[in-house]
């Protein structure tokens, strides 16, 4: 089975005035479809650049980059606007709902993009609104709801296209430890259903919860002991330290 990730050489380089810095130094990689992987590693080792590049909100300076086989940055940009909104998930520390639409209109956004009929819209983000447990809240806007009902909404966001791949940046760094293990616990729940997760932490205890951990230091992979859970259920993938 192919990877549904498949990083070769990827690396990312900033200019600004006059210095460059490098981000992201020849990274490969596979995540297989399925997997619920963890990046962690230090500020600043790259982790926001490898997610925004995962994510198709960013071009790496060089490498290659295969989504499910295909070669991502040969697609026109139209097409790249598409695939970024089909088939990957984004969930972010801060929710980054919209304030003035209800949770149903929020998580329908996705849809309102893809020209859905708003009839069919409804349905579907209901349904998604049902998937993370926030049936009853439909009808409320984001200041009304919890810290944890506001992620729940975005994760609904997330999936609401049935993404091949959701990405969380820090998706549980503005939440209390109770709430936090509620998120964790419904990302859980949805890698269940077959859905290939990655998500960026700081926290050694939201890693545990992956079946791999991909460590990050000053923008290469650094290879270290891995999570007890993946010990057990690890899939086949290997993260593959870049050589230089
Ligand atoms: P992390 O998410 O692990 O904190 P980042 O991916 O945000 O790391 O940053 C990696 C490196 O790239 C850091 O040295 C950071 O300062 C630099 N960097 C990130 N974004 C930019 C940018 N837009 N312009 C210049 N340098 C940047």
């Amino acid at each position: 089975m192919k990877p549904l990730v498949t990083f070769k050489g990827i690396a990312r380089e900033y200019r600004q005035g006059g210095q460059s810095v490098q981000a992201l130094s020849r990274i490969s990689m596979e995540i297989d479809r399925g997997e619920f992987v963890a990046v962690t590693g230090p500020s600043g080792s790259g982790k926001s650049t490898l997610l925004s590049i995962l994510g198709l909100l960013d071009h790496p300076s060089r490498g290659e980059y295969l989504l499910d086989g295909q070669s991502v940055f040969e697609l026109t940009l139209r097409r790249l606007a598409e695939v970024r909104n089909r088939r990957i998930g984004f969930v972010f520390q801060d929710f980054k709902l919209l304030p003035d639409l209800t949770a149903l209109e929020n998580v329908g956004l996705p849809l309102f993009y893809r020209r859905e009929r708003v009839r069919d819209s409804a349905a579907l983000a209901r349904a998604a609104l049902e998937q993370v447990g926030l049936a009853g809240r439909i009808r409320h806007f984001p200041a009304q709801l919890s810290g944890g009902e506001q992620q729940r909404v975005a994760i609904a966001r997330a999936i609401v296209n049935h993404p091949d791949l959701l990405l969380a940046d820090e998706p549980t760094g503005a939440l209390d430890t109770a709430t936090r293990d509620i998120i964790l616990a419904l990302f859980a729940r949805l890698h269940r259903t077959g859905l290939t997760v990655l998500l960026v932490t700081h926290d050694a205890e939201v890693a545990a919860h992956a079946q791999r951990t991909i460590r990050l230091r000053d923008g290469t992979i650094v290879a270290g002991p891995e999570t007890a859970i993946s010990q057990r259920s690890r899939i086949s993938a290997e993260a593959v330290p870049c050589g230089r």
